[in-house]
Order: C-alpha cells, then structure tokens, then sequence
C-alpha cells in the first residue's frame, strides 16, 4: 500500500499462521517444541542432537554503518532479507534477532521488531513479555544479589565455626557439604569430602568468603527505565543491623546473565558460565563467584527454560527465532549463539537438500557489533560466517558527510529529503571504512542500501560506485520497508552468490595476546585510532586480572555506538585520535573483560514523553501505540 500504513497497522492487518504449523513446516517433531500461545513457541535443544549429521546452513550478520539519529534499519533489513530468502527466492531462511527490552519500548526508541512491510508478527507480543525470558534473567540476577547480601550479613555476624555448623548442618549427626560446596573446595586445595575432617583453618577459608564490599559489581535489575534506581541504599531497616551499601539497578538486558544466555553453547555450558561469575573480590584480592555464593545451579533451574529459542515469524510466515538480547556496549549485543545454531540446524543440509540460509544480527554499529560478533560470538560458538551485509542509508550517510543537524520534532532538512550528492559522497567515508574492516575478517562483505522513498536512483549508484571501490563483493538498493520481500530480493540473490565465494575467516586478534595489546589492535585496526591510553585504574585492573587468570578473555569495548572515536560528536571517519580506557571490568561467567571508554549508562531513563503515552487497549483489547 501507498503510502506505507503504521508498523503497527501492517502487523494488525495479517494474520500470522498458528506457531504450530511454523513447527511443522520446519520439520520439527512432537517434543521439539513447546507452544507458548498460538503465535511463538520455544524450541528444545535436543533437536541439536537430532540434527547433528547435517551441515550448517549459510551464515549471514547484517551490521550497519555509524548509527545516526535517523535510523539505519538493521532490523527492517534483517526482516526484508529473509522474507525475500524465504518468500520469494525458494529458500528455506531464518532471521534471528534479539529480543528487545521493555525499557525502550515504553521509553524512547519504541519495539524492535523491524517496520513497514518487513516485521516480526505480532509485534506486540515480540516487544513485551515474548515468553518472559527478560523475567527469567531478572530473577536470577536479583536472587545472585540477595545471595550476596545476605551472605555478607550472616559473615558479619557470626563466627567462622558457627557459620560452618549452619552452611553444613547436621543431619541425624552427620555434616555433608551440598555438591556445589565440592567446588569451592577445590578452588580452596582442600582435598576432602567429609566436613568432620576440616581444621580450623580450614574452615575459616572455606566459610567465610570475607567480600570487600568496595569491590561488588553485582548490582540488581529491572527491565524499567527507571533513572530514580540508578544509585540506591540497601539494608536500611533496623534488622540489617545497620549494613547499609550504596548500590544500584541496571536494566535487565545489561545483566551478566544476560551475557551468558546469549553466549551458552548447551545446558552444562550456561551452568558453568552462570557459577564463574564474579560479583566482588574477598579482602585478599580473591574473586568470588556465584557457585563461592552457592547459587550456581539455583540461577540455571531459573534460566532453564529461556536457554531455549523462541520462534515466532515474518509478515510473509517466514521463520523468526528471537532469543536474548545483552546490551550492546557493556556486552557484545548480539542475539543467542544457541538460536543460531539451531536455525543453522534447521536450515541445514544432508545429501539432495539444498542449503538454506540463516541471518543473524548485530547491534550498533559495525565496528562493535560486527566485531564483537566475529571476535567473542563467532569464537564461542565455532560458527564460520559465509557473508556480512552492512546497512546503509543515503539520509544517514548524508549526516556523516556534514548535512545539517536534525531537530527533534521539526522537518528534516532539505539536504535530506533532496538529491544531495556532495554530502552523500563525502557521507560515504563512514561507509567505506565499515567495508574495509569487515573485510579484514576474511569473509563475503555487502552493502544493502535501505531505500526511503525520497531517494534517487543517482544516490543509489554513487554509494554503490564507492562501495565496489572499497572492496564490497556487491552493493544492492532494496525497498523492503515499503514492499517487503520482494523488495530485497536483488539483496537475496547478491547474498545467495556472495555465500558461494571462498572465504578464510578469520579472527581480529589471538586471545593470547596480552590485554592491553589486543585493546591496542581493536582500536587502531577497527576504530582507525592512533593508539590507546590507559588511566592508572586501567592499569591496575589489567595487573589484577591477569593474576586472576583472566588475561586470555576476549575483549568487549563498550564504548560509543555514535562514532568510531570515544567521542560521539565526531561523525563520518574520525582520524588522530588516542583512545582513552577509563577502567576495565570483567564478564568473567559470559567470558569477556570490557574496556571502559568514557562514562556507560546502564540504566537508561525516561524522557518527559516516553512512548507510553500512546500505548493503551482498544475496545476489542487489542494493543494499539507501539511502534
Ligand atoms: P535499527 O535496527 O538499525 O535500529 P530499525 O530496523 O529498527 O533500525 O528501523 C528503525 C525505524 O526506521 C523503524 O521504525 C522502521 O520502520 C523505520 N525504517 C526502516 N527502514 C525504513 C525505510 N526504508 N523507510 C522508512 N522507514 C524506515
């Protein structure tokens, strides 16, 4: 339809398949899946096993050049793509997307679920409580930080053998430790199973964990944007005994456990990943972990059903697996590694089955989701990504290249909504060196030019010119937003032969390499900076992890989505620039250290007219507002 109708009115107006029939078309079997309602339902891990014989489908990341105020449409082509892959070109093609959070979508950003005539149906149930895996995540942070208070408390208030009898009680006169206990032990070098058999000593190590309170990252969440929880004080009621701590909320997503749902390869690889995590150091510089807290296996139980993906499906009844969605600067942004290799899977090949294709996304910008992607999702996963498509837009670009700035609420600039070559061409920098690093990881490298109606065909053709130029196995225009699939099917076909190439992927830097040489590498290589300079905070905290152990971690900046630089004010390509690292934390359970590049907001807040405003039920109790 012209002109394109509201995300919301286009999802309304189609009606999706039951989820059931998605299943079956898929060729999954009674078992494999759980239906959650008639529109999503979750897929169990087993058929991972089912279909161990057969080889991967191809493998697609759509990224996007520096994110810019107008949007790029990451999503929508994500959508667009598959939809053309899977409607129109034959194939069998899963997107995997992450999910989004409440906090934005009542916020500023609105839902994620692509827009205009490429979309995850029904959008409303995709941006709210899908099947509650953001809740599961909350639940088992906040139950890690309960843990960890109530510990503190307890340690300070008795003594070590009293502290003992009660971690191991007696039952009919006999102590036992629980097995997760087993493993602190091991971490402590004290051999021996029989509690009756501990020294004093010994006990005094094992009981007491003895936290440095000034060293607790493990803050709670909620899936809110609610600036107010920013900084809070605990254990203000007279029974806490006066252990008051200053702490803080972050939003849901931003939690490690988050992370590690994104990042777990099976069942046993969350449940090691959620007991490794590190929520403070003890007093003598030990890191203490959730299973130090006991709470390994509690914090799984909780998790045990959000491990596993969600399916839901295109405007055009193509399949969508949405699952987990960590941030995209303090984490690496990108949907779950388990989602893709099921979809990889499912769209699998045995002999006389012809390859299908699954196209995952990443969030930001190229240089941190693309990099991230590669460099600590691909790594754990053991993925070989066939092809990435960058997103572009000539508005987008056109701001790179010094189109006058845009007023919240008022008209664009005619520079916008013209022909305007000079600003494009110039704009067009950013997306050069998009192209130029993605190409460094040995992989097919596309351009999709996410059309709006007001552009012309000499702008598609001047980015296309400079794409080719810069290396770009193909650079194709697509109007999926306005008319769905068959809008991206040139993009399709330019994926399907990009797919065909040879390809030697390849990763940015060894993990071996000492930490700050491989801040060094992401930075000058990625970001085009001259080099990186690390505050004496930094320093130590690199001295300090690398006694822990933890030096052989992937990194994940989490630094501005705005610019290639730490700045975000500098559009287009940034040049002469020093990267400042500020302090470095540590992921230790999702398995990454992130370098802090200016001050990171994880927990967002809400504008004087959030989103909210226009959300409300109509009189057939259908949501109406989101967008
Ligand atoms: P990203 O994933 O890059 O954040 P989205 O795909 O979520 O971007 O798109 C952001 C917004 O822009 C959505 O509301 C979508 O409807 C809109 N949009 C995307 N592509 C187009 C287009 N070609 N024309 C008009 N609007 C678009």
């Amino acid at each position: 339809k012209t002109p394109v109708p509201s995300d919301i009115e286009i999802a309304k107006e189609q009606t999706p398949k039951h989820i059931e029939t998605v299943c079956r078309e898929l060729g999954l079997s009674n078992g494999e899946f759980e239906l959650y309602g008639s529109n999503k339902a979750k897929i169990g891990l087993d058929v991972l096993k089912r279909l161990e014989h057969r080889k991967d489908g191809r493998y697609i990341v759509v990224t996007g050049i520096t994110p810019t105020p107008l949007g790029e449409g990451k999503s929508t082509t994500t959508i667009g793509l598959v939809q053309a892959l899977g409607a129109h070109l034959n194939k069998v093609a899963f997107a995997c997307v992450r999910q989004p959070s409440q906090g934005p979508t009542f916020g500023i950003k609105g839902g994620a679920a692509g827009g205009g005539y490429s979309q995850v149906i029904p959008m409303d149930e995709f941006n709210l409580h899908l099947t509650g895996d953001i809740h599961a995540v909350t639940a088992s942070n906040n139950l890690l930080a309960a843990a960890l208070d109530a510990r503190m408390f307890h340690e300070n208030t008795q003594t070590n053998k009293a502290l003992f009898n009660r971690l191991c009680p007696a039952k009919k006169g006999v102590r036992t430790f629980a097995p997760v206990m087993l493993k602190r032990l091991q971490k402590l070098g004290i051999n021996k199973t029989d509690p009756a058999e501990l020294t004093e000593e010994e006990i005094a190590r094992f009981a007491r964990l003895d936290i440095d309170p000034e060293t607790i990252t493990w803050q709670r969440v909620v899936d809110v944007n609610d600036r107010f929880l920013r900084k809070i004080t605990v254990g203000q009621n007279p029974t806490e005994k006066g252990q008051e701590r200053v702490t803080g909320y972050d939003i849901s997503v931003a939690s490690e456990v988050m992370a590690v749902l994104a990042l777990a390869t099976d069942l046993k690889d969350m449940r090691q990943r959620l007991g490794n995590m590190v929520v403070a150091s003890s007093k003598s510089g030990e890191p203490i972990t959730a299973d130090d807290l006991g709470i390994g296996g509690a914090l799984t139980v909780l998790m045990k059903d959000a491990i596993k993906p969600n399916l839901m499906q295109t405007l055009e009844g193509t399949p969508v697996l949405v699952h987990a969605g960590p941030f995209a600067n303090i984490a690496h942004g990108n949907s779950s590694v388990l989602a893709d290799k099921v979809a990889l899977k499912l769209a699998g090949t045995e002999p006389e089955m012809e390859a299908g294709y699954v196209v995952t996304e990443a969030g930001f910008g190229a240089d941190m989701g693309m990099e991230k992607f590669f460099d600590i999702k691909c790594r754990v996963s053991g993925l070989v990504p066939d092809a990435v498509v960058i997103v572009a837009t000539v508005r987008a670009l056109k701001m790179h290249g010094g189109a006058p700035e845009v007023v919240a609420g008022k008209p664009l600039p005619d520079a916008y909504t013209e022909e305007n070559l000079e600003f494009l061409e110039k704009g067009c920098a950013n997306l050069v060196k998009h192209i130029e690093n993605a190409k460094k990881f040995g992989i097919s490298v596309l351009v999709a030019i996410n059309r709006f109606t007001s552009d012309t065909d000499a702008e598609m053709e001047l980015i296309r010119k400079l794409s080719l130029a810069a290396g770009a196995d193909d650079a194709v225009a697509c109007d999926h937003w306005a008319r769905g699939g068959l809008g991206a099917v040139d993009l399709g076909k330019a994926v399907i032969e990009a797919c065909e190439k040879e390809k030697e992927f390849k990763y940015l830097y060894d993990l071996d390499q000492p930490i700050e040489k491989k801040i060094e590498t992401i930075c000058k290589e990625i970001y085009g900076a001259d080099g990186i300079e690390l505050s004496d905070l930094a320093k130590n905290k690199i001295e300090t992890y690398t006694k822990q152990g933890f030096s052989s971690l992937p990194i994940c900046m989490a630094k501005t989505q705005y610019s290639f630089s730490h700045d975000g004010a500098l559009k287009g390509v940034p040049t002469g620039f020093t990267v400042p690292i500020r302090d470095i934390r540590a992921s230790v359970g999702a398995g990454f250290l992130y370098p802090l590049v200016g001050t990171m907001q994880t927990m967002p807040g809400l504008p004087t007219r959030p989103c909210f405003f226009d959300v409300d039920l109509d009189d057939e109790g259908n949501v109406v507002g989101l967008f």
